[in-house]
């Protein structure tokens, strides 16, 4: 079935999606790192058969059939293609390119996303689901549904229950560096733990927190093609950083870094634990003597590049054995938006993952972003396994002793 481009082909992006792909080589080094070619065993599910797709749509080679944009549509944005690539191709860029080209996919839930995105909306949710007992039987409504329905991988995967206070940050300390620190949407409610346990050791470090408020970077959109209200996302992130006068932003959340350092050339836009492992001296942790695998999303390896930094950080608390999950896989599945997309694909992957997991026997599985955290979460429990789930800096804070 062909189906109309969203925008023109013979617009200025067309350009630049062959400008970037005429960088492939063709030579199939990323593929071995490709976790949809690792399923599929398809060259339309790979990188390089991507990129031909991508050109060929661009130069209107080819109809943007259903079939051919399921293929871009499968891809999860995890850009272990790009980092393995040795002629340094911006799989990234021709992606999100070749997306705003085609317009969201036809399995693109917009409804259900566009309330994610509202954590006003969610956090009131949230209480509500609390106060029916939702958690009780959100499984039992949830497999009435399909199994491709995107209603039901969220009510599976999103807890719907009272949330965890906001974070809050201290009184500012003048004379020490500001960092922001940008909530997000579904981490603000979610992972409100995780970004309390930041402010506390980012304090204890040196720093002095201005909290920035809660609302979507517009990752999703900006993945899913939606380009309109990925731009008025990046603008309200552009204003919310012109005032509040920090030197830096910071995300708990891997996920939300590359979106916000495009709204926001030149600054300095990092994971917190690269800024905690440069003052590390500063930390001092008691001893817990547990066997904790550490799940690094795709993110945090490829866009924030943190995952060393967090590693360092980790095995400063002493008797803490750290395993780092092995690869491959090489994604958990959750990829933004793509785990309500195709629930069943993202449920292979995780599959794949949580049976590393069990190699490991760990007594806890950390991970920095929500999304794989709460993806994960819901296949332990399907399985009846019993691994609490965490965020690192969570378990850094409850470590935490004192300042030198
Ligand atoms: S590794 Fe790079 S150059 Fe080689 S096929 Fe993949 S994208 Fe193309
Ligand atoms: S971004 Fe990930 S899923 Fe997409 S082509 Fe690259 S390696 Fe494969």
């Amino acid at each position: 079935m062909s189906m109309p481009l969203e925008k023109s082909p013979t617009r200025a992006p067309v350009g630049r999606i062959a400008e970037l792909a005429d960088q492939c080589v063709q030579c199939g080094l990323c593929l071995p790192v490709c976790p949809t070619y690792a399923l599929d065993r398809n060259e339309a599910e790979s990188p390089r058969g991507r990129i031909a797709i991508a050109a060929a749509l661009a130069r209107g080679q080819v109809d943007p059939t259903a079939g051919l944009r399921e293929h871009l549509d499968h891809c999860l944005g995890c850009l272990n293609c790009e980092k393995a690539c040795p002629a340094n191709v911006q799989y990234g860029e021709l992606l999100i390119e070749t997306r705003a080209l085609l317009g969201p996919g036809p399995q693109s839930p917009r409804q259900l996303l566009n309330l994610i995105k509202r954590p006003v909306l969610m956090r009131a949710l949230h209480h509500i689901g609390g106060w029916m007992a939702l958690p009780r039987w959100k499984g039992w409504l949830a497999r009435r549904l399909p199994a491709d329905s995107p209603w039901r991988a969220a009510l599976l995967v999103i807890p719907i229950e009272a949330p965890a206070a906001r974070a809050r940050a201290s009184d500012k300390n003048h004379g020490q560096p500001c960092v922001a620190l940008f909530p997000g949407c579904v981490a603000s409610i979610d992972d409100a733990e995780a970004q309390q346990a930041a402010i506390t050791l980012l304090q204890v470090a040196g720093f002095q927190i201005s909290l920035l408020p809660a609302f979507c970077c517009g990752a999703m959109d900006l993945h899913g093609g939606a380009t309109e209200s990925a731009e008025r996302a990046a603008q309200h992130v552009r204003r919310a950083w012109a005032e509040c006068g920090a030197t830096q932003l910071v995300s708990v959340t891997p996920g939300c870094l590359g979106t916000l350092r495009r709204a926001l050339p030149g600054v300095s836009v990092v994971d917190p634990v690269e800024l905690l492992a440069t003052h590390a001296d500063a930390l001092v942790f008691r001893p817990l003597a547990q066997r904790i695998t550490l799940h690094l999303p795709c993110t945090q390896i490829n866009v924030a590049r943190s995952d060393h930094a967090l590693l360092q950080l980790l095995r400063r608390v002493p008797d803490l054995d750290v395993l780092p999950l092995p690869r491959p896989p090489y994604c958990c599945g959750a990829a933004g938006s793509h785990l309500l997309e195709f629930p069943e694909r993202a449920a292979q992957l995780r599959d794949a993952t949580l049976r590393q997991v069990a190699t490991l026997d760990p007594q806890q599985l950390l991970s920095s972003n929500i999304g794989c955290r709460l993806h994960l979460a819901a296949g332990i429990d399907a399985q009846g396994l019993h691994w609490p789930t965490r965020h690192p800096l969570t378990l850094l804070a409850q470590q935490l002793i004192h300042a030198h």
